[in-house]
């Protein structure tokens, strides 16, 4: 596939608020927007060109899909492989599912890091409680155990004090029930006392050209992140070195398309990577509008075969997520012409559902 023409049509596999932003930026440079997801009146569906509602299972809907789009991506990695595999035999797939593979699980993403080089916390797979009680006598001091699959916000986690609590963590993340994996159902995790927390996105095109965003300084509140901000307050080495991480692991993956690496960084200046998402990602809003090109429309210039551009960030920019009833106070923000609201076209404020969110620009400080 060449570069796609104007009036061309981007299939998008996910119909939340990533797929709703990505049709948004789509829309400038004159892209058709198809959304395929299982849920109606979903975000994206409400500003798609068009949509298709459905299950991903269903081959019918995914066969019609694939004829109707010139090039297909996804706005979420939990895109079962089945779905990716049968979209990827009839048309092209931006990424490739093996970058969706490798982040979908937390134990070949963080053998996947190792292997760029790059360092994690200290971590052990877990298959069983035994195997949590050897982990933890091998990582000593608190932990978290995760599942390898399908967590997301924090859900899928145990914080672990002591090896004391291995039974009744084991069981919190199980339910009681036997675990069935073919790698890692689990990895324990040793807790990083991190100074901050930062993300890079970075962008890859068809000719391997690559482009990164600043780190943004992350915070996050129940599992989920609150803010976003930039600049990060981070020696400029480390900002490099991260910038670095999140380039050699777009390149090794091969992904045409968008990579945001989650990272800690340790009080003695150490960076960690935490996990990966080959996507838009949530720590990338601030984009929209303190850059001159956001993390949305990199990724539609990418998979349509066009180039990628300096994002010339213009503004300092602190992105603030809406999550629940943070959505009922919006006032103070429509009274401030430095606050760009982003709502999701949502109906009901569930605790813990993401909204929205407003990144709040000041002039660029450096
Ligand atoms: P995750 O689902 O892995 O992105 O975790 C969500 C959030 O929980 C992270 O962004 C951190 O704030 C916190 N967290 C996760 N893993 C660790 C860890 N090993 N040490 C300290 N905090 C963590």
């Amino acid at each position: 596939m060449s570069r796609l023409p104007p009036g061309a049509t981007l299939g998008i596999l996910g119909n939340g608020q990533l797929g709703r932003m990505l049709c948004l930026a789509a829309a400038p440079l004159g892209f058709r927007t198809h959304v395929y997801g299982p849920d109606k009146n979903s975000p994206a569906e409400l500003v798609a060109t068009s949509s298709t509602v459905a299950p991903y299972d269903d081959e019918a809907a995914l066969a019609a899909f694939a004829r109707a789009v010139d090039v297909v991506t996804f706005e979420f990695e939990n895109v079962p492989a089945h779905a990716a595999a049968f979209l990827s035999a009839r048309t092209q797939v931006r990424p490739t599912y093996k970058a969706l593979e490798v982040a979908q699980d937390r134990a070949q993403e963080k053998a996947f890091f190792a292997k760029i080089g790059a360092k994690t916390a200290d971590w052990r797979p877990v298959n069983s409680e035994p195997d949590l009680k050897a982990a933890l006598e091998d990582i000593s001091g608190p932990a978290i155990l995760k599942t390898s699959r399908l967590g997301y916000d924090g859900k899928g986690q145990v914080k672990i004090k002591s090896a004391a609590e291995a039974g009744s963590a084991w069981q919190a993340l199980t339910g009681g029930q036997t675990t069935h994996s073919n790698g890692a159902f689990a990895v324990l995790e040793g807790f990083v006392d991190f100074s901050c927390e930062i993300s890079v996105i970075a962008a890859r095109d068809v000719s391997g050209a690559l482009m990164c965003y600043e780190p943004a300084e992350n915070v996050h509140a129940n599992h989920m992140l609150a803010t976003s901000t930039v600049p990060a307050r981070l020696d400029p080495k480390i900002a490099a070195e991260a910038e670095s991480i999140a380039k050699r692991a777009i390149e090794a993956l091969d992904i045409v398309g968008l990579l945001a690496v989650e990272m800690f960084v340790t009080r003695s200046g150490d960076i960690l990577c935490n996990e990966m998402a080959p996507r838009p990602h949530n720590s990338g809003h601030w984009t929209m509008d303190a850059c001159g090109t956001d993390q949305f429309q990199q990724l539609v210039r990418a998979v349509t075969g066009l180039p990628l551009v300096d994002p010339a960030r213009h503004s300092d920019a602190r992105m603030i997520n809406l999550v629940g009833d943070d959505v009922e106070r919006l006032d103070s923000y429509l009274a401030d012409p430095a606050a760009h609201l982003h709502l999701y076209g949502k109906t009901e404020a569930r605790p813990g559902r993401k909204m929205g969110h407003v990144n709040i620009l000041s002039p660029r400080s450096g």
